[in-house]
């Protein structure tokens, strides 16, 4: 007998009809004999719709506050599964994070779970019940309601199933897998049947939002297999799992596409020690991940710096950077959020050489011009005009031989 955390997405409890077929594969994987978690997302788009209203009644939104609101949604899916089990003749009871011991840190919006202390899931599983936990939230050490951040209902399973030591984490959700590329954006994208961690936090990190990357740094951290799969057909996905030594790797084998980013570019900035050092540790203080940095070669002693940040972060990055400009010596600070990025994840690459020229030359010959440049051992990352990257993914999905027949 397995224990298996099974987390559906936004898409698949979307609606009354959706929520009965969770229920049923639920009560079908429970006669087949294995213990299950369910893990729950808000109903369809509902957290985005929580979102606006908020920002119709308030041009500023409190975190704590906001934090309140966007729970609830986890909180409507986890009682009308439960109660959905209960039609199916499957005992069950929800648990919003708070009572799954989901304990986090005091960073609203997006907050990091400190520890693992599920006593009552484990109580549940004990008795006979199959829990439905809230995705997407916990509580802080001051005792506020927190969450996640967006998409964070895959850290949610992950979390439990590393803290019960499950067998796996089904992530059920709308595809049938992790394709080669997005495959609302790619129609010849195919299914990928084994993806390693490595790769899997490339393509998570580079725009493939099919899994939150914190759930994948968790599951690797914590040996949890991951198995994405759809909620539509049911049938068998795509495993995550430790790299394979036996296996040949493929040069490529996925093309991913990111438009939530935007660029800041500090120019004319004395070329000194120290500088860069600054200007990154106040955008670390105000809590802003920055992605791709790339500094310029300096000419007369003076250098631009320009990274990427999420388009969420663009005004408190730029207000943070004009502050630091004074403080360094900056000429001025310019920002863009009419950029793209596509990437080439594979870990196949290290061994390979050209693969960074027929990528080059692959938007040359459509014409694309790169922007920014960044790599990794196994990835390859271009930023472009945010409308020319769809086509480039899809000429480069082509170009990598990835088209399914
Ligand atoms: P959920 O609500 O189930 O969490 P998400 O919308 O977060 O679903 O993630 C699933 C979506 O991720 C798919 O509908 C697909 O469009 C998108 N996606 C992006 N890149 C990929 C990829 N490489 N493989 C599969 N899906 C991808
Ligand atoms: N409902 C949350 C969101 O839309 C969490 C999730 O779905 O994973 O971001
Ligand atoms: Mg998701």
């Amino acid at each position: 007998m397995a224990l298996i955390v099974q987390k559906f997405g936004g898409t698949s409890v979307g609606d009354a009809e959706r929520i009965r077929a969770v229920a049923e594969h639920v009560a079908r994987t429970r006669a087949a004999g294995d213990d299950v978690v369910v893990v729950v997302s808000a109903m369809g788009k509902f957290t985005d719709d929580l979102l606006r209203l908020a920002d119709d009644v308030s041009p500023t939104r409190p975190p704590r506050e906001l934090d309140m609101l966007l729970t609830a949604g986890e909180r409507i899916s986890m009682a009308l599964v439960s109660m959905a089990l209960g039609a199916c003749g499957v005992e069950s009871a929800s648990f919003t994070g708070s009572q799954a011991g989901i304990i986090t840190n005091t960073e609203h919006t997006r907050a990091k779970i400190l520890e693992m202390r599920p006593d009552r899931i484990r109580e549940a599983l004990a008795a006979g019940l199959v829990p439905v936990v809230a995705g997407f939230q916990g509580v802080s050490t001051e005792r506020d309601i927190t969450t996640l951040g967006r998409g964070g209902t895959d850290v949610t399973a992950v979390a439990l199933a590393a803290a019960l030591k499950a067998d796996v984490c089904e992530i059920y959700t709308d595809v049938t897998g992790v394709f080669s590329a997005d495959p609302r954006v790619v129609t010849k994208a195919r299914r990928l049947a084994k993806v390693s961690f490595d790769e899997m936090l490339e393509i998570a990190a580079t725009g493939g939002r099919v899994l939150m990357l914190r759930s994948v740094e968790l599951a690797r951290r914590h040996s949890v297999p991951l198995h994405v799969r759809s909620s539509f057909t049911w049938e068998p996905g795509t495993w995550i799992v430790e790299e394979d030594p036996t296996m040949e790797e493929a040069v490529v084998s996925a093309v991913t596409d990111d438009t939530s980013e935007a660029k800041i570019t500090v120019g004319g900035v004395p070329d000194r020690p120290g500088i860069a050092a600054k200007l990154f540790r106040r955008l670390a203080d105000e809590g802003i991940n920055v992605d791709m940095i790339v500094q310029n070669t300096s000419l007369n002693g003076m250098t631009d710096i320009s990274f990427t940040v999420a388009k969420t972060d663009l005004a408190a990055a730029t207000a943070a950077c004009e502050e630091v400009k004074v403080e360094i010596g900056a000429a001025q600070v310019t920002s863009d959020d009419d950029i793209g990025r596509v990437s080439i994840v594979g870990a196949g690459m290290k061994s390979n050489p050209g693969v960074t020229a027929l990528m080059f030359e692959t938007l040359s010959e459509n014409g694309i011009n790169i922007e920014m440049i960044s790599t990794s051992s196994i990835r390859i990352s271009c930023v472009l005009r945010a409308d020319r990257v769809e086509a480039a993914v899809r000429h480069l999905h082509t170009a990598f031989g990835l088209d399914a027949a």
